[in-house]
């Protein structure tokens, strides 16, 4: 049976914490995220162009 991993925060450190463990081993852990924004895990610090109206949310989505 799969051990539980569970990430509090669906920010770009800890999702790529994940994406790391998972290159390692896909079948090790059952994984769940939790976010407080609703939106997928993104690249924050593209946000800027977001706020300035150069882009769209959806085009900095790094994991939907
Ligand atoms: C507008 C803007 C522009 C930036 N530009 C740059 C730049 O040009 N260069 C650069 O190096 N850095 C930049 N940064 C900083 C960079 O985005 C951060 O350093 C980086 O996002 C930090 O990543 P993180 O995963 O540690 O935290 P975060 O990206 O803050 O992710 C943490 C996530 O956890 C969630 N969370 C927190 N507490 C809880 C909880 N209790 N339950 C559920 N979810 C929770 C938060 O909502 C957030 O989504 C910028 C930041 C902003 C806002």
């Amino acid at each position: 049976m799969k051990k539980k991993l569970v990430l509090i925060g669906n920010g770009m450190a800890g999702v790529n914490c994940i994406e790391q463990i998972l290159k390692l081993d896909q079948n090790r852990y059952d994984i769940t995220i939790f976010g407080s924004e609703p939106h997928p895990n993104y690249n924050r610090i593209l946000l800027s162009s977001v706020l300035a109206g150069d882009a769209d949310m959806n085009d900095f989505v790094i994991n939907s």
